[in-house]
Parts: structure tokens; sequence; C-alpha cells
């Protein structure tokens, strides 16, 4: 079972190692609940050797049931280079379970659980800090409503030590999604020159993962911009079955832009919130715009527009402002990995040139027709991101309404004043939920009301013209407000607005203090604390401990804001 190179395969079946004595440390009852299991299933030893990978459901000729564990084998473009095969090189996954309500199907995978074909140099295990770190954020990610892999359960294995730069405890996360595939996934074929296997796996991608080719968006954009003009909520119409662009849009062209429009909403999702995946290369990003894999991430504390998590990446490739333009070059790989697929038109049997090759002569026209689909796509991918961006700055904003005039006056304006006051991103959006517009009628008032978007510590810096700014600007979102909101309706809309600014965020500094009181001082009841704050940040208290609640909602506490995390886990 040696790492290698593995061809004409997209998986590989692997066994996880035994973890002996293994401690579950925590288990996120919303993952139970969505994958349709009851709180008491997660308390047997069965499910606690099942997510630490000693329960192997393998198949049984007598009752025809089980499957073997596999291993996804892809490539990747890592910091815009190309890095050929990557692969699941510490991920097994065990096997799909569907939820018996929503009927939602799940892949579930331990991360940790021992080297595979894919490991390349390295050990195959992951160490705690890193578990803890991913096992908190898919949770939080999914409880502030952008799409992600999930994590259900936290496993200590505690006779495996790691070495990293020390020694290290070694975890498992046990995680699931609808989808484990990712760009990087098409990469390695595109790169080995398989038609055959790219076709078979945009098939796979279509009707296992988005539910069948005629569930996927139809009508090319024209490429003029009119087509995403006329449609600024959603950029494109869904579904249509007739106009232009029509007769070169196949089915492979169709998915495109379903994963295009799917990435789109979630890296607007990613902007509005705050958050930073760390390491958008083409592996890490999703075939389902799924938020995955994460490494040195982080959210914003005060608002830094250049600032990247990733304490590697000396050229700022992924920092909070560039998220945008990355995961689009990512999908220009994705679609010159479709390649003629896509540019073959309605009008061309792709069987017959991933059978046969493409034709000398016809290969240039292919190429091209796909270049000039994936270009109109950018434009449907920008469309789609401003269109979901708009949306949700809007309701963090409390507003009912969006007027061409505000992304200048309002949304440019308030990351302007956070960021020349190195102001908390997320205190700003929460704290403005509170503002009560009476506040606000005169310019003292504005100005008083202002100060509270400060830390307590920053008292002096309110002083000058700062509060005079963001006055005006309360000024301005006032009137914004009564014109959506009328007189009145104050209580209403605080609790809207309350229901889509997070009180908790798990901030490095969060994570830091989680990580050194389980692994130093062996706390564990921390975990489900935290947990609850995660999976409810909205709420305004928790019940549990109300100055703890308070502080982890609060300030970042000095030297401990915009912190770096390295690549090794
Ligand atoms: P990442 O930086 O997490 O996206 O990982 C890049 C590649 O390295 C993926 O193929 C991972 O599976 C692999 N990898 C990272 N850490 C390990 C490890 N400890 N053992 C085996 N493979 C690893
Ligand atoms: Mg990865
Ligand atoms: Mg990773």
């Amino acid at each position: 079972l040696g790492p290698r190179m593995v061809k004409n395969a997209v998986f590989t079946y692997v066994r996880p190692e035994i973890t002996h004595a293994p401690e579950l440390l925590c288990v996120s009852p919303r993952a139970l609940q969505d994958l349709g299991l009851r709180p008491e299933e997660a308390e047997t030893e069965e499910f606690k050797h099942l997510v630490a990978g000693n329960n192997i459901l393998t198949w049984d000729e007598t009752t025809k049931e089980g499957i073997y564990p596999w291993a996804h084998c892809y490539g990747g473009y890592q910091f815009g280079q190309w890095a050929g095969q990557l692969g699941d090189g510490r991920a097994i996954s065990l096997f799909e379970a569907r939820n018996p309500e929503s009927g939602t199907r799940y892949e579930i995978q331990l991360k940790g659980a021992g080297r595979t074909p894919y490991s390349r140099f390295a050990d195959g295990k992951a160490v705690l800090r890193s578990s803890i770190r991913e096992f908190v954020v898919s949770e939080y990610l999914n409880a502030i409503g952008i799409p992600t892999t999930r994590a259900l359960a936290l496993t200590l294995a505690p006779r495996s030590k790691v070495l990293r730069e020390r020694m290290e405890p070694g975890a498992i996360v046990t995680r699931f999604a609808q989808s484990w595939v990712r760009l990087g996934t098409f990469d390695l074929p595109r790169m080995r020159g398989d038609r055959k296997l790219i076709r078979t796996l945009a098939g796979y991608t279509a009707e296992h993962v988005y539910g069948g080719w005629d569930k996927l968006p139809s009508r090319l954009p024209t490429g003029d911009g009119k087509t995403t003009a006329a449609e600024p909520a959603t950029g494109i119409p869904e579904k249509t079955t007739e106009g232009e662009g029509l007769e070169e849009e196949n089915r492979y062209a169709r998915l495109y832009r379903a994963v295009i429009r799917r990435n789109a909403k979630t890296v607007a999702a990613w902007q509005a919130y705050g958050f930073m995946n760390g390491v958008l290369n083409t592996d890490n990003t999703s075939i389902l715009g799924l938020s995955i894999d994460f490494g040195p991430f982080a959210f914003l504390d005060s608002f830094d527009p250049t600032y990247t998590p990733n304490h590697d990446d000396h050229m700022l490739r992924y920092a909070y402002r560039n998220q945008p333009t990355i995961i689009w070059w990512n999908l220009v790989r994705f679609g010159e990995a479709l390649g003629e697929l896509i540019g073959a038109g309605s009008k061309v049997d792709d069987t017959v040139f991933v059978e046969q090759g493409v034709k000398e002569e016809d290969a240039d026209e292919l190429v091209k027709r796909a270049e000039g689909i994936i270009e109109r796509c950018g434009e449907e991918y920008k469309a789609v991101f401003l269109a979901e961006y708009k949306r949700l700055m809007s309701a963090r904003l409390g507003l009912k309404t969006f007027k061409d005039s505000d992304f200048e006056i309002l949304f440019s304006e308030i990351l302007d004043w956070m960021e020349a006051y190195e102001l908390d991103f997320h205190h700003a959006f929460r704290r403005l939920g509170y503002i009560g517009l009476r506040d606000l009628e005169t310019e003292q008032g504005r100005k008083d009301t202002a100060g509270r978007f400060f830390k307590h510590a920053d008292a002096p810096r309110q002083e000058s013209e700062s509060r005079e700014r963001i006055g005006r600007w309360l000024g301005k979102w006032a009137e914004r407000i009564r014109e959506d909101w009328g007189d009145g309706a104050e209580q209403e809309r605080q609790a809207q607005m309350a229901g889509v600014n997070p009180k908790f965020v798990p901030r490095s500094w969060i994570l830091d203090e989680l990580i050194d009181r389980v692994e130093k001082k062996g706390e564990r009841e921390i975990l489900n604390d935290i947990t609850k704050l995660n999976l409810s940040p909205f709420e305004e208290s928790w019940g549990w401990n109300e100055a703890e609640e308070e502080r982890f909602c609060g300030d970042v506490p000095k030297y401990k804001g915009m912190m770096q995390c390295s690549c090794s886990s």
C-alpha cells in the first residue's frame, strides 16, 4: 500500500489504521441531527470505534451489505503552480449515508486515520490542534449558513504521537459532505490527458452530486452583458429552455455553470462574513462550492483586506481581498479541464472524440469555443458573486432592499472607516443591530453612538474626527433604515439584524485558547461549552457562564488579533 502514482482511477480502496484506546472528545449535536442520528446513538462503544476508524463495514457476501473504505485521488495547483498528484494523503472515506427524512446523502470521511497511496512522504496523521480547528470551524460556517463540509466527531488518539515541529498528540476528525470532489480531481486527469476519465467524472458529478443533468441551469450568458444586467437578483435565470447561446451550450457547459455559480455564492459569503480559507489551491476548492480543507484559515478581527491568515503566504495570494479572484482563477482551470467537452456544443457527439480522440482539424475550434464559453461564464461568476454579496451585506446592515447607491454610500464607507480606525469587523455589524434610530436624531447623538464601535481601551481615538465620520455614516444608514422599515418596527429590525450578525465568532485567539486548555491542561468540558456558542452564534446568551460567554464574544485580547498560522498540521 505504499505511496504511489495512481492512474486511470479517482480513488483507491484503503483501510484506516487501528486507533488504540480512542477518546471521543466532542460530537456535534447539529451534525447528528443532519445525519438523522439520535443523540443516544453517539454514546455507544460502536459509535466511538466507528469514528476512530476501528469499525469497517466491509462487504459481507451473505448479507450483501457493507463497503470498503477509500481515499480520493486528485491533483492541484498550489500557489498557482501545478503540483502533480496529491490525493487524500490522510483522509479515508468510510461509506455514504442518507438522512432518512431529508433524503440528503453524505460521504462520511475520517481525517488523520493513517497512510494512503496518496500520503507521499508524510505520515497520514493529523495533530490535535488542527483537528480542533477544523471541527469547530466546519460546524460554525454551517451554523451561519455558509456552505461547508461538516464535522461530526473529534477523537483523540492518545497512543499516536505525531512529529511536527515537536511531538504532538494525534487526532481524528470525522467529517462529512455531500461531495469531497474538488476541482483538483479534474486537474489530474487533464494534466495526464485522460479525457475518458474527465468525462466519467463529469457524469458522476452531474448525476450523483448535482442530482441529475436535468437539474443543472441552462442558457449561457449572451456575452454582451445584457443577460446579466437584466437579472440582478440571481445573475442569470436558473432555467430556460430557449434563447441565445443555446446551440453552443451542451450538458458539460451547464455543469460548468452550476459549479461556478455555487462557488461564486460561497466566496461572496466568505467576503460578507470575513472568512479566509488561507490556502485556496485547486485541491481545496469544492466541486459543490463548499468551504473545504481547513488549514490556516481565520476570520478577520479588525478589517484589513490585505490580511492573510497563512503565515507562508508571502505574496498575499490568499489574502481576504483576493479570494473572489483566486476562486475564479481556479474555476478557469476547471473549465480548461472540461475543455473540448464544453467546446463541443450541442451538435457534436462528445462520445466520438472521447472514444476516438479529437480530429486534428477540429481541435483548435473546440478549444476556442471552450475558451469563449469560459469567458462568458466569467461574467456570470461576477454577477452571481455580486448579487449574493449585496444580498448578504444588505441583510447584515438591516436593509430590506438594495439600492445601487447603497454600495458606495453604505457598504464601501462602513468598510473604509472600519479599516481606517482598525475596528472589529464582527462587532461592527452586531453593535449596529443594537442601535435604536432615536439615538441618531441629532449630530451629538450620532457622535456619541459612534463611540460604541471602539474598544474600551481605544477611547482617546474617539475624540477626533473619527466619531464624526462614523456619525455621518450612521445618519445615512438611519435614513435608509427608515426608508425600508418606516417608523416603528424597531424591535423587529433589531431582531432580524441579530439573526444575521453573529455574536460569537471562532477567532484565532479563541481556537488557540481552546487548544491550549484541551491539549496542555487536559480540560474536556470546554469543548462542549464552546460548541454551544459555536452552533448558535446569533444568540445573546447560552446559559453556560455569563462572564466566559462575554469574554469569548468580547474584544480580542491585546496582541492576539490577526494572528497567522503555519501550514503544519
Ligand atoms: P493541504 O495543504 O491540507 O491541502 O494538503 C495537501 C496535500 O498534502 C493533500 O494531498 C493532503 O492529503 C496531503 N497531506 C497533508 N498532510 C499530510 C499528512 N500528515 N500525511 C499525509 N498526507 C498529507
Ligand atoms: Mg487539501
Ligand atoms: Mg488540509
